[in-house]
């Protein structure tokens, strides 16, 4: 463990300069992906809505990022990082600049899945091979663990493979449940499963790896059905609402990873693994009704592509961080650009 809520400062806003980032940005957007065997190409389009932060985040040399699964923004602006790489699981860091304020979680995990921030800005995680929900205060504490550590199952008391959460304005929590289980397990603020919606099949309200969970205001439940190729939609019951694929995410995606901010949803597309195709690996973000408002990005190793894009938040400011499992080390900040 590394705690030492003393390193953690006062005041955590650095105002950003949109203009300098900018300028850097344009000055530093030679293609590296050569180095990986991609071709030369022209950065992504943007569609002029964002732009990436070069060099985010700024990790001291001794921090090595795994691949990285998860990715939540706290009420204070602090971005947290779940990867699988050497030491603490968990990073908290500077959204300025991307510097680690605290890390914890070392040696506890098998395979660091998913990530969010709870009441109280504590840090919730699944991961798959555990079979388990963890609970960690805002400074790195483990205070819960919900199911069987090491024991799928497909009741209430266990989960199969769990790879998100998300909270409702109730305080309950949904799991997306996952590898195994093709189904939402709700649970009380308390951490409690008190029911589950879906199973395993391609029909509304039917999941090929639920592997994304969101919810707006309203208590309407996003979940990224990765291998439907779709985002569906539910109320809390977990009534049916709608489904958005293909014809708005591309011939290619898959939607792995959900958040929504305000009244938006953001989708992150990490595709379907094959790097021979194209037309994926995409970040959309559309109004609540499912209409396409920015697209961006695109598959690759270069600054401000994609390459499995697993998660993504957003922070107060409309700032996007990402987070990638192909490539290890990437974690990727981009900002709005005014219009
Ligand atoms: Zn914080
Ligand atoms: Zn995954």
């Amino acid at each position: 463990m590394d705690r030492n809520p003393g390193r953690w400062p006062g005041r955590l806003f650095l105002p950003i300069s949109l203009a300098l980032v900018l300028a850097h940005c344009l000055a530093s957007d030679a293609p590296t992906g050569e180095r990986a065997g991609l071709t030369r190409r022209e950065p992504p389009a943007s569609g002029g809505a964002y732009a990436l932060v070069p060099d985010w985040p700024a990790l001291a040399p001794e921090v090595v990022l795994g691949e990285t699964s998860g990715v939540g923004v706290d009420s204070h602006g602090h971005v947290f990082l779940f990867h699988r790489g050497e030491g603490p699981s968990i990073l908290g860091l500077d959204p300025s600049d991307g510097s680690v304020l605290v890390r914890f979680g070392e040696g506890l995990f098998e395979n660091p899945h998913g990530l969010a921030i709870g009441p109280d800005d504590e840090i919730w995680v699944t991961d798959t091979l555990r079979h388990q929900i963890l609970r960690f205060s805002h400074d790195g504490a483990l205070l819960q663990t919900v199911g069987v550590q090491g024991t799928a199952g497909d009741d209430l008391a266990h989960f199969d493979q769990p790879t998100d959460l998300a909270f409702a304005s109730t305080g309950e929590i949904y799991v997306s449940d996952g590898y195994g289980n093709h189904r939402v397990v709700r649970m009380s603020a308390a951490g409690e499963p008190i029911a589950s919606f879906g199973r395993a099949g391609s029909g509304p309200g039917e999941f090929e790896l639920p592997h994304g969970i969101a919810i707006d205001a309203q208590d309407r439940i996003y979940v990224a059905d990765r291998g439907n190729r779709r985002v569906q939609v539910f109320d809390r019951e977990g009534r049916f609402l709608t489904a958005w694929g293909p014809e708005i995410f591309g011939v290619d995606s898959r939607a792995w990873g959900v958040e929504v901010h305000g009244d938006r949803l953001y989708v992150i597309d990490g595709g379907h693994m094959d790097p021979s195709r194209s037309g994926f690996a995409q970040l959309t973000r559309l109004d609540l009704e499912g209409r396409v408002e920015a697209r961006w990005s695109r598959y690759g190793e270069a600054p401000g592509e994609l390459a499995w894009g697993h998660d993504l938040a957003v922070g107060a400011d409309g700032a996007v961080y990402t987070a990638e499992v192909r490539i290890r080390h990437r974690a990727q900040k981009f900002v709005p650009v005014a219009e």
